[in-house]
């Protein structure tokens, strides 16, 4: 039976000293629901897509995404919790497995998106559609290529336009919105990973 794609999205970034209030993450969210019923279309196992900054960590269920939106990468809830040596945090954001719990913990780093990294900056247009294509990218990564076998290696795809690609070399623009290789990534995903991908829910708000 299809079921309601939920994304939760666990802000521990405050309103990012007045940038991103609650309008904006209100945008987001509206703006991150229509990218991810477009990824539905082509899919039988969802019917639905609910996007909420209120998720409980009683809440997710396999099939369910969740995002941390942090500060900066010094909030990293994958430094935490991963175990290897040599945990390379990406500019925007990072998806990776939690050792302990086999959990994937994916998040977004608001003062890159929306201030390009610096504290002083004004806030870039289109701001909630950086955010919402930032954590598109990232719960790529978390439905594709986190946990083994990978689906896709994501900055591996040839997609210039899309926001499935190579972000370390390119990064997303913020008037970037996913396109038809994007979309289709995802129902091969939703598809692969029939059994749904465990998410880390630990620091979410009980
Ligand atoms: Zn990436």
């Amino acid at each position: 039976m299809a079921q309601t794609l939920n994304v939760y999205l666990i802000n521990k970034a405050g309103d990012l000293k007045g940038l991103f209030k609650d309008d904006a993450r209100k945008s987001s969210a509206a703006l991150l629901k229509t990218f991810f019923e477009a990824t539905i279309k082509g899919s039988t196992k969802y019917n639905a897509v609910a996007v909420t900054w209120d998720g409980k960590k009683s809440q997710p269920v396999l099939g369910d995404f969740v995002c941390y939106v942090l500060t900066t990468g010094s909030d990293s809830v994958v430094a935490q919790h991963a175990t290897g040596d040599s945990i390379t945090l990406g500019p925007s954001g990072t998806t990776m497995m939690d050792p302990v719990s086999k959990g994937v913990i994916s998040e977004v780093y608001m003062r890159s998106i929306v201030q390009g990294g610096d504290e002083r900056a004004l806030a870039t247009a289109n701001k909630e559609n950086a955010v919402a294509a930032c954590i598109f990218h990232e719960l790529g990564h978390n439905l594709l290529d986190a946990t083994t076998p990978n689906v896709t290696n994501v900055h591996k795809m040839t997609n210039p336009d899309g926001l499935l690609r190579d972000t370390d070399s390119s990064r997303l623009k913020p008037d970037e919105t996913p396109n038809a290789t994007d979309n289709a990534a995802f129902v091969t995903g939703y598809g692969r990973r029939g059994a749904g991908v465990k998410q880390f829910t630990d620091d979410m708000p009980t």
